[in-house]
């Protein structure tokens, strides 16, 4: 059910921009430069849809969805773990999997350490975009080798004409988007 959170809505108003082949632009405050005060305001709006009762930990993947997870984490007294995209030589017990970029039409691997999600744990996760569901895919398989369970998605903004958000809620997940885009046809924006 598309339930968009007028704040964020306004700010894609103003400053969204639709580029060619269906990426919506949002770096003057989510990829690039970052607006704490929105942040804020989105990650309280996740802290009403998602009950914190309902998880121990907050997982994201490195860079863009670091800053709204530790938001909410800061609220709702929770640790944040992100997916790293780059192996680090010093990772021990690491847990890797595979995702597809859309944006960079380039496959890539993202890890997390089997430190830092544990057999049993709840995970909700956070991230900017829900394009595809590549990302989000990614996120449950690296939750079932750890034999953790993914308990809820929020992103801020899902592209409704991909389908990232059908794959995910036909999986049963407690999927939350912030501002859902209906379409970036002809460079325009339109809100579900
Ligand atoms: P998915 O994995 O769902 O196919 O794509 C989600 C990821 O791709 C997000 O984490 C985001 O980094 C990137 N992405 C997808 N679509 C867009 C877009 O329209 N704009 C921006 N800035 N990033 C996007």
């Amino acid at each position: 059910m598309v339930n968009n959170f007028p704040v964020l809505v306004e700010r894609i108003k103003q400053e969204g921009k639709s580029l060619e082949g269906g990426i919506l632009k949002v770096d003057s405050f989510i990829n690039h430069q970052l607006d704490p005060d929105l942040l804020e305001q989105m990650s309280a709006e996740f802290n009403r849809r998602f009950d914190p009762a309902s998880y121990d930990k907050i997982v994201t993947i490195e860079a863009s969805g670091i800053a709204p997870a530790v938001m909410l984490g800061y609220l709702a007294h929770k640790k944040v773990v992100f997916a790293k995209k780059k192996k680090p030589s010093t990772m021990s017990n690491m847990l890797v999997t595979e995702v597809f970029s859309f944006t960079k039409n380039t496959t890539y691997q993202i890890c997390i350490s089997g430190e830092f999600i544990h057999a049993g744990e709840r995970l909700l996760f956070i991230d900017d975009f829900l394009a595809n569901g590549k990302a989000a895919s990614g996120i449950i398989d690296l939750a079932n080798q750890a034999q953790a369970k993914i308990v809820g998605m929020g992103f801020l903004i899902e592209k409704a004409f991909q389908q990232g958000g059908s794959l995910l809620r036909e999986q049963n997940i407690h999927v939350e988007s912030l501002a859902t885009i209906a379409s970036l046809d002809n460079c325009t924006i339109t809100f579900a």
